[in-house]
């Protein structure tokens, strides 16, 4: 059979035939070809890949990574942006005598319902409204990574910086160290979660509502803001509730409770850790046999976790699985098909990123870098 072939052709093949396929395909791409796994892919997926991880982690990894041309990334569309940004930077260029390298998305619906809550014009649209009430000046602008180049962009113009759900903290100490006031996006809730954890009260924190418009304070008056709040969330982990922490403590009363602080106040406050994806990993691993788990984050990193560690027991918090729909959409046949026509050199799914969006976004993730 001649191979490439169009996709609608791999999504009809086999898996065991997948497998076999992608096997060679790899073989044949050898270390010019590099796949990155996030942690929320079905382990089908996370079986062929190369180097697993959180966005930003693997972005990282990949970029210091000079034998490798192409980069398939089983993620969302952010995440092959910031691969595609750190990768093709301009001392990686330079070490590879200008050549750049490809990044291919497995599926190129896959995007962030979260990324999503904030476009380019929207904030410019809040920017120059908070304008009319604040020095935009004296405000430090900060991304979550789980955005768009263009929002990181937007913040690397105007001194503002990147943070990851594990620096948070560290990049909002940064921001009021070089500024008066913060503009947080896009997720209202890790950006609560950490300025509530450093201190700030709810007198001093504002939340932007996109369709009104306007700025709205929690408690008392906006103007004394010292943090504004994008209003997105990710609606995987808004799904965890405090009432589900309750009944799972009632269920096993030496459970330890674990989430993600992209989860709401109500559920971070009452659990006994909080941590990003790779945090959560890292304490499950490192907590005694026989330990009870219940943790607050994408189902397919929960199932793994249980297999993973079997002398712990981890289980979902709450009776309902909270997919990522996105990250769930990449299939065997979305590998192979990318994988196949990189051995023939006819790179598909490709991901590129404006150089002039890519160099302001650069700016803003390298200066995330710097602040930790
Ligand atoms: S889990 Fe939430 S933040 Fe992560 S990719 Fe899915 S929608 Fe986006």
């Amino acid at each position: 059979m001649p191979f490439p072939q169009p996709l609608h052709e791999y999504r009809a093949t086999s898996d065991a035939e997948l497998d076999s396929r992608i096997v060679n395909a790899r073989k044949t791409l050898g270390e010019k070809a590099l796949i990155l796994g996030h942690h929320y892919q079905r382990s089908e997926i996370l079986r062929h890949a190369d180097l697993t991880g959180d966005s930003f982690a693997l972005s990282r990894a990949a970029a210091q990574i000079r034998t490798c041309d192409s980069i398939l990334f089983c993620g969302v569309h952010f995440m092959a942006e910031t691969a595609y940004i750190l990768a093709n930077s301009p001392e990686n260029l330079a070490a590879r005598n200008g050549k750049s390298v490809t990044v291919s998305l497995s599926e190129m619906s896959a995007g962030c319902s979260m990324a999503d809550l904030a476009t380019e014009q929207q904030v410019e649209t809040a920017w120059n409204a908070i304008g009319q009430i604040f020095d935009t000046t004296k405000i430090v602008p900060i991304t979550y990574v789980n955005s768009t180049a263009a929002i990181k962009a937007f913040c690397g113009r105007h001194g503002g910086l990147s943070c990851t759900s594990s620096n948070a903290e560290a990049v909002l100490k940064w921001a009021f160290a070089h500024g008066d006031r913060v503009l947080f996006l896009p997720d209202q809730m890790l950006g609560l979660n950490t300025s509530l954890k450093m201190g700030l009260t709810l007198e001093e924190t504002a939340v932007w509502n996109r369709k009104d418009e306007q700025l709205h304070a929690y408690s008392g008056d906006p103007q004394k803001s010292r943090i504004i709040l994008w209003d997105g969330c990710c609606v995987i982990h808004l799904r965890f509730t405090a009432d589900a922490i309750a009944e799972t403590r009632a269920k096993y009363p030496d459970v330890k409770i674990i989430v993600h602080p992209e989860c709401h106040p109500s559920v971070v406050e009452q659990a006994d850790c909080v941590g990003s994806t790779s945090q959560i990993i890292e304490t499950i691993a490192a907590s005694k046999p026989g330990t009870v788990w219940a943790v607050g984050t994408e189902w397919h990193l929960v199932e793994r976790l249980g297999k993973t560690f079997s002398n712990k027991t981890v289980i979902n918090l709450g009776n309902n699985p909270s997919v990522c729909r996105t990250m769930a959409l990449t299939h065997l046949a979305d590998i192979c098909y990318v994988l196949e026509h990189l051995a023939a050199n006819d790179p598909v799914n490709l991901v590129t990123v404006d150089a002039v969006i890519a160099a302001d976004a650069r700016v803003c993730l390298e200066r995330m870098l710097a602040a930790k």
